[in-house]
């Protein structure tokens, strides 16, 4: 079976893309949690966390760098929240690692819901 994130890198799967470089690509949540909801996802894929070994930890560095850059294109001056949802119990419904940015907002209130 394919990767969703892996075809929209490629283009089958249609996007709202953010940003992309060499290694790292960025489009529009489909479904927003905030009035600014951006996924990062690098163009290797790798399930999770889980997966890192020191041959793949580039991942994370080139990952974090493309979300300094999009927050300074997208002007999320007031700050942003950065989410890794790792495995089932965290939320993950994906299996290609991406990174959540939460903004536009004054306050996005509580790290975790108590419900
Ligand atoms: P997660 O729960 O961390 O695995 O997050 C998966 C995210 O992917 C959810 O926020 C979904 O709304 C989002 N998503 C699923 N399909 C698409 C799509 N085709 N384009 C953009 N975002 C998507
Ligand atoms: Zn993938």
């Amino acid at each position: 079976m394919g990767c969703l994130f892996c075809n929209i890198i490629n283009g089958e799967t249609p996007s709202d893309r953010v940003y992309e470089n060499d290694s790292v690509y960025a489009f529009r949540d489909i479904n927003p949690q905030a009035p600014v909801h951006i996924l990062v996802v690098h163009k290797e894929h790798t399930k999770n966390i889980d997966e890192t070994t020191p041959e793949n930890s580039h991942i994370y560095s080139d990952i974090f760098m493309a979300v300094k850059e999009i927050a300074s294109q997208e002007k999320l001056d007031n700050g942003y929240r950065v989410i890794i949802n790792n495995g089932s119990a965290a939320g993950q419904v994906i299996w290609h690692l991406h990174v959540h940015i939460l903004s536009g907002k004054d306050n996005l209130g509580p790290m975790i819901s108590n419900g």
